[in-house]
């Protein structure tokens, strides 16, 4: 169950029950002779698992965390502490990583939520705590929060959205000055990176928490949404395996249901109608993500195709694709897979202006957008497409 909870300032002990991923957070069961069994066998650990299994669960239904887990009210730090490892035993036992990458996402976010949400010296000096613990140092200073340049290059490396990337920040001898809530989202990005990655178990440990919390496990596996192996739409004009090296990366990142910028959501959700894709394929490329939200899915990819009167946004270029860390031809050493390291030609060698040339060049159809008069096209199979303010189908 989930309600809305006012932040209050936090003693020491609560700093660790409210972020147990900090190191030093065992210092809360110093003492208590538990182990992996007990943990998952004994009644004295009870409320710790009734826990973790409610922020499981919340995090495969609610992975923004826009509500907290009723059942943190009241809980102890040291059992908050105990029902966090359990989560994560459990979910580093689990058969597929996405439910781990999804709670990463609905922990961090939480962590985050809550540091924004305080005020003034509260919100600086847990900023702080949260900060230091991670070994990222922040400071607070009348005009925000600064954080040392190379912790800030560090931390917001793997954050994509425009806004952070270093020459639009607010640089002052070696440090960033930057608003209590960026610093949060910085942090944010920090607690994801960690908790997303799965704790390593011996197989036996693995078969002990499978058989323990095979019923949770199999409840988690039906809550999470189902990637569709579906790739075309009307009668096969959609041509994956012709897209530009770009698009067949955002779509693999969210395959592997890793975390895509919003300027690559974008991009992707404006590339595909073009090429054919109707808005229930466009809504299914996004399922793999870790946040993944099929309403709040739904509702943007029908924002972005049917925008200004049903002509839809017309995909980034080129430029605009490479100015956001998104073109495979730049980062290369990064890229993925060999189809990514292979130096496609179109790419590196005819410096093509838009993804959607590089579809005609290989021979796959582009949709022509809509007349604002009109509406949006026929698809190329002659179905007319959903029309504005209509719930994408
Ligand atoms: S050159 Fe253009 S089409 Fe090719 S990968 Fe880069 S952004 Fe995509």
């Amino acid at each position: 169950m989930a309600v809305h909870r006012a932040p209050a300032p936090l003693d020491p002990s609560s700093l660790y029950g409210e972020y147990p991923f900090l190191p030093g957070a065992e210092s809360l069961v110093r003492g208590q002779a538990w182990t992996v069994r007990t943990l998952l066998e004994e009644p004295a650990y009870g409320s710790a698992r009734a826990l973790g299994r409610a922020r499981i669960l919340a995090a495969a239904d609610d992975p923004r965390a826009v509500k907290d887990v009723a059942e943190f009210a009241g809980a102890a730090a040291d059992v908050r502490y105990l029902s966090f490892l359990f989560a994560r035993l459990v979910l580093a036992s689990a058969p597929s990583p996405a439910p781990l990458r999804r709670w990463a996402v609905a922990e961090s976010k939480r962590s985050s939520t809550r540091l924004e949400s305080l005020r003034g010296t509260e919100q600086a000096e847990e900023i702080e705590a949260v900060a230091d613990a991670l070994l990222s140092p922040m400071r607070a200073r009348a005009d925000g929060m600064e954080v040392a340049l190379v912790d800030y290059v560090r931390l917001a490396t793997p954050i994509r959205e425009a806004d952070y990337r270093l020459v639009r920040q607010d640089l002052r001898r070696g440090v960033v000055v930057l608003r209590p809530k960026r610093a949060a989202r910085l942090l944010e990005e920090a607690i994801r990176r960690t908790l997303a990655q799965p704790i390593p178990l011996a197989p036996e440990v693995v078969t002990l928490v499978r058989e323990r919390e095979a019923e949770l496990l199999g409840e988690v596996a039906a809550r999470m949404p189902l990637p569709v192996a579906r790739s075309s739409a009307g009668g096969g004009v959609l041509r994956p395996e012709r897209f530009p090296p770009c698009i067949r990366k955002m779509r693999r990142t969210l395959q592997k249901g890793e975390n895509l910028s919003h300027a690559g959501r974008f991009a992707l959700a404006a590339f595909l109608p073009r090429a054919g894709a109707d808005a229930e394929t466009i809504v299914d490329a996004y399922r793999g993500a870790p946040d993944f939200d099929e309403s709040i899915t739904r509702y943007q990819v029908e924002h972005i195709t049917h925008h200004a009167g049903g002509v839809g946004y017309e995909p980034p270029e080129c430029e605009t694709l490479r100015s956001h860390g998104l073109c495979a031809r730049e980062g290369d050493a990064t890229a993925e897979s060999p189809a990514d390291r292979s130096r496609d030609p179109l790419c590196f060698e005819e410096r093509l202006r838009h993804p959607l040339q590089y579809y005609r060049l290989r021979g796959g159809t582009v949709v022509e957008r809509g007349d604002p008069e009109t509406g949006p096209p026929s698809t190329p199979t002659g179905g007319a497409r959903d029309r504005p303010g209509s719930r994408a189908r």
